[in-house]
């Protein structure tokens, strides 16, 4: 049998050069430019509510100014794992810096946050041990999970009494890592820390949150623990600098010895190349910013309740968003898809989700927002947003 003959005949593929042929193929769209809040697709121009650039500061002059230096300086790639060649003082500074930020004693700095779960999860969840997920919990998590020789369990989107069951269920002495997601990517809610720590401490449990969305978001920028006051409760910190951070990598901070062990075990640490000297200063000048401009972290939020609202009173269905990404729930996969194309049409640049990325009916818009979109970009938006209202018969059922 050819290995390759399900490339030829696989239904995702065919499914996605049919779209294609139709003009309704919203992935992998090359931009011809940016400028953040606003992009360009060929000639035409949109305003960008697709993103993770939650802060913006792809554009700010210093994360911009910090990452040409470091290039100008160090050259544009380190050409070494950070176990043998790749170590810059300016990696180690970077992760000092972090673990302050977080609140923690120690940072570990990997190239991206993919490989941060892969590398932490399969390091920590050794033979016999358990670790326990969210069903809605990130892929490189499940993938991490994957990687790992222990035991995976998994619970019910945020459902505690469900996570209660599943450790009842896992032998006492037997290790277990619980990992969530602060902030969740399609929803946009919160994981309810205070109930998971405390489920954590009933069992026996270490918890790591997987903060890519809520770094710049929650807690003055610290992400989820801080929000909830939790930081000495959440063992591992993790998050991303292709969000708020404007770069590209990823961060776990945690207990010095903790994170010593998983310096010397996770692979994808030791055997792949260091974040490059411009995403390394990219992510400290942005992490600067985040201290010495805190309104962007207050806009960003106040625009996520606007644009929450702005959308029920169109009478979208906007689910159980609480931060600055707000998923407008539309149902099945083609009127999604449908939806997607309006906007993209009418300028607005959206993040059609659909199985098996959500679950069936629930197919979404994911829209998220930045600090630096203007009022009027807004006001666009919502102009958009009403016309697809009328043409999906919403009106009259706004709240
Ligand atoms: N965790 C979550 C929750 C994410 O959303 C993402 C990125 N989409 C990652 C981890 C991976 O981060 P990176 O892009 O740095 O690989």
């Amino acid at each position: 049998m050819d290995i390759f003959g399900k490339c030829y005949t696989d239904v995702l593929t065919r499914r996605a050069k049919e779209a294609m042929e139709a003009g309704l193929y919203p992935y992998f769209i090359p931009l011809s430019d940016t400028e953040a809040t606003e992009v360009t697709i060929g000639d035409h121009r949109l305003i960008m509510i697709g993103s993770n650039n939650y802060l913006g500061l792809t554009m700010h002059p210093k994360v911009r100014q910090a990452a040409i230096e470091a290039t100008e300086h160090f050259g544009p790639s380190c050409t070494g794992s950070p176990f043998l060649n790749g170590t810059l003082e300016l990696h180690l500074e970077l992760r000092r810096r972090l673990a302050e930020f977080v609140g923690k004693e120690a940072a570990l700095v990997f190239s991206t946050g993919m490989q941060v779960n892969l590398g932490t999860i399969s390091a920590v969840v050794g033979r016999g041990d358990f670790v326990i997920t969210d069903k809605d919990d990130h892929a490189s998590i499940v993938d991490g999970c994957r990687l790992a020789f222990g035991t995976t369990r998994r619970f019910n989107h945020s459902d505690m009494e469900h996570l209660d069951r599943v450790l009842s269920g896992i032998p006492e002495d037997a290790g277990k890592l619980v990992v969530v997601d602060g902030v969740y990517s399609m929803g946009g809610d919160i994981a309810p820390l205070p109930e998971i720590v405390a489920l954590c401490k009933k069992h026996g449990a270490r918890l790591m949150v997987d903060d890519a969305h809520s770094v710049g978001i929650l807690g003055g920028g610290r992400g989820t623990a801080a929000h909830f006051g939790l930081t000495d409760e959440v063992d591992l910190i993790m998050g991303t600098f292709s969000k708020s951070f404007a770069s590209l990598g990823g961060f776990i901070a945690g207990d010095a010895d903790v994170i010593d062990f998983i310096k010397y075990h996770a692979r994808t640490l030791i055997f792949s190349a260091s974040i490059t000297p411009a995403s390394t200063a990219a992510a400290m000048a942005s992490l600067e910013v985040m201290q010495e401009e805190p309104e962007r972290i207050a806009r960003v939020n106040q625009i996520g309740e606007r644009m929450r609202n702005e959308y029920r009173k169109l009478g979208f269905n906007v689910g159980v968003s609480e931060t600055p990404i707000v998923p407008v729930i539309i149902g099945d996969d083609i009127p999604t898809i449908l939806a997607w194309k309006t906007l993209y049409d009418a300028g607005v640049y959206t993040n059609p989700v659909v199985p098996p990325g959500v679950p069936p009916e629930s197919s979404r818009l994911r829209t998220s927002y930045m600090a630096t979109h203007t009022d009027e970009q807004l006001d666009r938006v919502v102009a958009a947003f009403a016309e697809l209202a009328k043409m999906l018969a919403l009106e009259g059922k706004g709240e």
